[in-house]
């Protein structure tokens, strides 16, 4: 069949969609295990007391990039181990954030996302989209932060609250009948990535 779209149209086709972004850190060691690329997304309602990213919140600033974009640009590093999604509030921009982790996860990247929302309160939305992305995730980071459980210490997250989830062996032991259970992530010698 004849394609009668103009050439921008395709051109925007094949980048797919379109991510509202707040910033970038190409090779980070602080944000998940290995060597990662950190996408950070525009927008985030949650407005913790004490956010270390205030500028995240509003959802009209920051600025554009296809899916295709970034993942071009993770493409260009041949040594990065896998890709990480802060904010912002991610869960904000699942049905971008799905097809970029599609792309990500194809080339044998690990998957790591944060979000202020629980993984119940994920759970609870009942959204098929939302469901497939925390299905190809390794690590979850999840909850708000509270600044009065603020700990230093710890590793992936600020406060007491929040959980840093194994969601492979969470997704492993709730087939085997453990419904409901949540697997801490140990530490990042603990991930066994099958690329
Ligand atoms: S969820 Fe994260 S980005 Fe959003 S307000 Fe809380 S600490 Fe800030």
């Amino acid at each position: 069949m004849e394609d009668n779209s103009r050439p921008e149209e395709n051109e925007k086709k094949k980048d797919g969609m379109t991510l509202r972004v707040c910033g970038i850190e190409p090779e980070s060691i602080v944000d998940g295990p290995g060597f990662r690329y950190v996408l950070f997304v525009q927008g985030c309602p949650h407005h913790c007391h004490g956010c270390h990213n205030p500028e995240s919140w509003d959802p009209k600033a920051g600025f554009d990039m296809t899916t295709g974009e970034v993942f071009a640009e993770i493409m260009e590093n041949p040594y990065l181990r896998g890709v990480t999604f802060s904010g912002g509030e991610p869960f904000e921009q699942v049905p971008a954030l799905l097809e970029l982790a599609k792309m990500c996860r194809e080339a044998g990247l690990s998957l790591m996302s944060y979000s202020g929302y629980t993984l119940d309160e994920l759970e609870a939305r009942h959204d098929p989209d939302t469901d497939e992305l925390l299905g190809m995730l390794d690590v979850l980071v999840d909850g708000r932060y509270d600044e009065k459980l603020r700990n230093l210490t710890l590793i992936y997250c600020g406060s007491e609250n929040q959980r840093v989830i194994d969601m492979r062996k969470t997704r492993k032991a709730r087939t085997e009948g453990d419904h409901g259970i949540v697997i801490p992530y140990k530490s990042s010698f603990d991930v066994d990535i099958e690329i």
